[in-house]
């Protein structure tokens, strides 16, 4: 039976493009122009097809341009590199995001370091990262910050707690333990080499699961009472041959240990586009000198 609160992710993500509308409109009032997302994809990956389309239909709903670029799968990365070079330089584009992963020629991290840092909403180049670890202001990777706004919005002040990230990522296990620490929490990191994982879960007020294997933590490595945030989507065989998604968590039985939990899906996954927005918003206040409460968003 499920006793613990569910997140619903779905319903705060709405709520956050709802501000991000509003205030994409006051911008475009003080800067005489609208915040501008870019999005590269290279090559036809169908899930990647997927969420490049649902950024840029978002990204005009909530008032703000977005530019949309296909490139072949067999693009050199002299092209890709120019492209980006491109953006950079291009004052309608604030925000640019190369959709990843990228084919097996390109090399992921020449084209992020490429990326001019004022304009990686996706909080991937290392003058970000180190943003980010040392408590400056930059970007700060998506799906993280939503997470942290989740729990941020659940449980007020989080200094003092306990937290567990399961999954070491560049993506989303190292950035979430800096948000952790920066929230004051009492952070561990824990991943495939973690000794007695169950123990170190069982110790969290917060637990962050970022791992990509179906139902991997149990209800009964849950504190009682802890608060559940599950990253993980993984696609697994569902009744009558139906494939459906699911978490890292096993959400049946978690959900009757813990105090609140993410579901999946409608939970971190409506965070990320959200976010990307957010980012973007930010981007376009900051690199057009327009004032904004960044706090707020
Ligand atoms: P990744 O494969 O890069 O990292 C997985 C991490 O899990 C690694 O650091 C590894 O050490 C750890 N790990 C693997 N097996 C483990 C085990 N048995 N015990 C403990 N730790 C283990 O994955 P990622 O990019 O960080 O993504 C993680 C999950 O989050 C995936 O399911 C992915 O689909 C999902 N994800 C969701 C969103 C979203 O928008 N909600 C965004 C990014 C990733």
């Amino acid at each position: 039976m499920s006793t613990a609160e569910i997140i619903d992710g779905k319903a705060f993500a709405e709520g956050l493009r709802a501000r991000i509308a509003e205030m994409a409109a006051s911008f475009e009032q003080a800067a005489g122009r609208k915040a501008g997302l870019a999005v590269v994809l290279v090559g036809a990956d169908p899930a990647s097809e997927v969420y490049v389309r649902s950024k840029g239909k978002q990204t005009v709903a909530c008032g703000m341009e977005s530019f949309e670029y296909k490139l072949p799968a067999d693009t050199s990365e002299a092209d890709l590199l120019a492209m980006v070079e491109q953006l950079n330089a291009d004052p309608a584009v604030d925000g640019i995001l190369v959709q990843l992963p990228l084919p097996g020629h390109l090399d992921e991290q020449k084209i992020i370091s490429t990326t001019n840092p004022d304009k990686d909403v996706d909080g991937f180049h290392v003058t970000n990262v180190g943003r980010l670890s040392t408590g400056l202001p930059g970007f700060v990777p998506c799906t993280p910050l939503g997470c942290i706004m989740l729990l941020r919005d659940r449980l007020g002040s989080l200094s003092g707690l306990e937290a567990v990230v399961i999954g070491r990522s560049n993506i989303v296990g190292k950035p979430m333990a800096q948000l952790l620490l920066a929230e004051s929490c009492t952070v561990t990191i824990a991943h495939s080499r973690t000794k007695d994982l169950e123990g170190v879960v069982r110790r969290a007020d917060i637990v962050v699961a970022a791992v990509g294997r179906p139902e991997m933590v149990k209800g009964s490595w849950i504190k009682p009472g802890a608060t559940v945030i599950d990253v993980g989507i993984n696609r697994i065989e569902g009744a009558e041959g139906k494939t459906k998604l699911v978490g890292d968590v096993d959400f049946a039985s978690a959900a009757s240990v813990a105090g609140a939990i993410t579901p999946v899906p409608g939970g971190v996954g409506p965070m990320t586009i959200a976010v990307l927005l957010r980012n973007a918003l930010v981007a376009a206040h900051r690199n057009a000198g327009v004032a904004l409460d960044e706090a707020s968003l």
